[in-house]
C-alpha cells in the first residue's frame, strides 16, 4: 500500500519516499518539562503514536526521536522573558533539575497509560549541549550569526528561504513585527538566538560554558542539533502541534539548512490543536488545564481519551468536551465488548491473519491515506460486527489492527495486540504450509513459538494463540 502524508512543507498530499526503503525516520518534539503535559499536548503524542504504529503495520522498520526540552525554552517566542525552567523552580521552591526530573517523570507516566510507545531515542536537551555549540559554531562559520547585548543571533535575512514552511505571507508578517514582540538591537525580528548569555550578575541553576559566554542553548537550536545527531543531516518525517510551524520549526528548517546546505526534513506532519469546546482554549502556561490524570480521576479510562483522539483526523481542530469524552469512552466499551465476543467465538484461536481480504486493505488503505485513523477504525467496526467473516478471521484482524490503535482492545490493562513482525511471520509459514514447504513451515513455527505465538494446524487452516493469553 502506497503511502501518502499531507506535507506542510509543500501543501499537498505526498507520497512519502523514505531515504532509505522500507525504514522511517520520524523525531517528533517533546514536551517542556516545567508544568504537567496537558491533554491538547497528549493529542499530539498520541497522534504521534498512532502514526509510528501505522508506519509499522504498513511495514516500515521505524526509528522514533523525541527530545525532552528541559531548558531554553522561554515564555516569549521572542526570545526574551523568563526560561520556563527557571519559572517552574521559583513556583515550586525546588531547582529548575528537580523540575525537569520530576515533569518528565510524569509526562512519561500519562504517555504510558495512553498505551505510547517509548520512542527508540529520548533526548533530553541538557546531555547535548556539547553539539548545540558545535552547531552554532558551524553557523557563525558560514556567517550566520551576529552578537548582540543578549546572545548570538541567527540572521535570517542570509537564508532566502527562511520561512518556506509557515509562508511567504506569515513570514513577512512576522518581519513587520506584528507577530512578535522586536528586541531592538536584533537585526530583524524575525531573526532569533541560538545562545543567550547568562545576564549580568545573573546566578542562573543552569547555564554552561561557551566559545562566546557563560549562557544556554536557545529551544530551536536544541531540536536541530539532537535531530541531526540521531537521525542524520536530512529526516524523513518531523512532526509537532501547529503552534510550531510559524516559528520553531521555521527555525529548525534555517539552521539545520544553513549549516549543511541540505534539505533538512523531507516530510512535515502538523498536528491541529485540542482546544476546550466552551472556552476554544488549552494552554500550560495559563494553568487551569486538564491533565491525563483529571481524567483517570473523573473515571476515565485514559485509552477513551486516545479512542476520543483517533476519531477526529489530525488534521483538523478537535473541540473537547466532557459528552464528547463520555460518548468515546461508551464508544469504546462498545469495541472492548464486540471484540470480546469476536474472541470467545473463535475459542480464543485467531486464524493467520489474511492481508489480502478486502478489510485488510480497507483498514491499511486508510492509514496509507495521510493516516487516517478515524476511517482505519470504521473498518474496524464494521469487519467484527461482520459475521460473514468467520470468527478466527476476525480475530486475526482486530488483534493485528490493535498493533495500530492499541486501545486496550482484548484486556483494558494489557496490550495484547500482535506486533506487525510476528503477524508477517504468521503470514509467511502459512504461504510455507501451502507451497509444501514444511521444512521452511516448521523453522517458521519454533521462531514464532520463541517469540511467545503458538501455532496449531487444524482442519480448518492454521490458527495461532499467544502464549501469555
Ligand atoms: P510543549 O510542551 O509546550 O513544548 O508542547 C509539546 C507538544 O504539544 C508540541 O508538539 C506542541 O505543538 C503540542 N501542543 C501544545 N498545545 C497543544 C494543543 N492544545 N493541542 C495539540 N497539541 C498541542
Ligand atoms: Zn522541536
Amino acid at each position: 500500500m502506497d503511502l501518502q502524508v499531507y506535507n506542510t512543507l509543500t501543501r499537498r498530499k505526498e507520497p512519502f519516499k523514505p531515504l532509505k526503503p522500507g525504514e522511517a525516520g520520524v523525531y517528533t518534539c517533546g514536551p517542556t518539562v516545567y508544568n504537567y503535559a496537558h491533554i491538547g499536548n497528549m493529542r499530539t503524542y498520541i497522534f504521534e503514536d498512532g502514526l509510528v504504529r501505522s508506519l509499522r503495520f504498513l511495514g516500515y522498520k521505524v526509528k522514533r526521536v523525541m527530545n525532552i526540552t528541559d531548558v531554553g525554552h522561554l515564555v516569549s517566542d521572542a526570545d526574551s522573558g523568563e526560561d520556563k525552567m527557571e519559572l517552574g523552580a521559583r513556583r515550586e521552591g525546588k531547582s529548575a533539575w528537580d523540575i525537569a526530573k520530576f515533569y518528565t517523570g510524569a509526562f512519561f507516566k500519562d504517555y504510558a497509560a495512553l498505551n505510547c510507545l517509548p520512542p527508540e531515542v529520548t533526548c533530553p536537551a541538557t546531555e547535548y549541549i556539547a553539539e548545540m555549540i558545535a552547531l552554532v559554531a558551524a553557523l557563525e562559520r558560514k556567517g550566520f550569526t551576529y552578537r548582540i547585548g543578549d546572545g548570538i543571533y541567527f540572521d535570517t535575512a542570509k537564508l532566502p528561504d527562511y520561512g518556506k514552511l509557515a509562508g511567504k505571507s506569515h513570514i513577512e508578517g512576522i518581519r513587520e513585527g506584528s507577530r512578535v514582540e522586536v528586541n531592538s538591537e536584533k537585526r530583524g525580528p524575525a531573526d532569533f538566538a541560538l545562545w543567550k548569555f547568562s545576564a549580568p550578575g545573573e546566578k542562573r541553576q543552569m547555564e554552561w560554558p561557551s566559545p562566546w559566554g557563560v549562557g544556554f542553548p536557545g529551544w530551536h537550536i536544541e531540536c536541530s542539533a539532537m535531530a541531526m545527531k540521531h537521525l542524520g543531516e536530512t529526516i524523513d518525517i518531523h512532526c509537532g502541534g501547529e503552534d510550531h510551524v510559524a516559528i520553531h520549526h521555521s527555525n529548525e528548517i534555517a539552521q539545520a539548512e544553513a549549516a549543511t546546505g541540505k534539505t533538512f526534513v523531507n516530510y512535515w506532519l502538523h498536528i491541529k490543536f485540542l482546544v476546550m469546546a466552551d472556552s476554544g482554549k488549552m494552554s500550560k502556561s495559563e494553568g487551569g488545564f486538564l491533565t491525563t490524570s483529571t481524567l483517570a480521576e473523573k473515571g476515565y479510562d485514559p485509552l477513551a481519551y486516545r479512542y476520543y483522539c483517533f476519531l477526529t483526523h489530525y488534521r483538523k481542530q478537535l473541540e473537547f468536551s466532557w459528552e464528547g469524552l463520555e460518548a468515546a469512552a461508551r464508544g469504546l466499551d462498545g469495541l472492548r465488548s464486540l471484540a470480546a465476543r469476536v474472541k470467545a467465538e473463535a475459542k480464543g484461536a485467531a486464524a493467520a491473519p489474511d492481508r489480502n481480504a478486502k478489510y485488510f486493505k480497507d483498514f491499511s488503505g486508510a492509514l496509507a491515506d495521510d493516516i487516517n485513523l478515524p476511517e482505519a477504525l470504521a473498518v474496524l467496526w464494521e469487519t467484527l460486527k461482520d459475521t460473514s467473516i468467520p470468527p478466527e478471521q476476525r480475530l486475526a484482524f482486530a488483534m493485528a489492527a490493535e498493533g495500530v490503535a492499541a486501545l486496550g482492545l482484548f484486556s483494558a490493562k494489557e496490550d495484547r495486540s500482535l506486533p506487525p513482525e510476528l503477524a508477517a511471520l504468521i503470514a509467511e509459514r502459512e504461504a510455507a504450509r501451502k507451497a509444501r514447504d514444511f521444512k521452511r513451515s516448521d523453522e517458521l513455527r519454533r521462531e514464532l513459538s520463541a517469540k511467545g505465538v503458538l501455532i496449531e494446524d487444524t482442519s480448518s487452516g492454521t490458527k495461532w494463540k499467544l502464549a501469555r493469553g
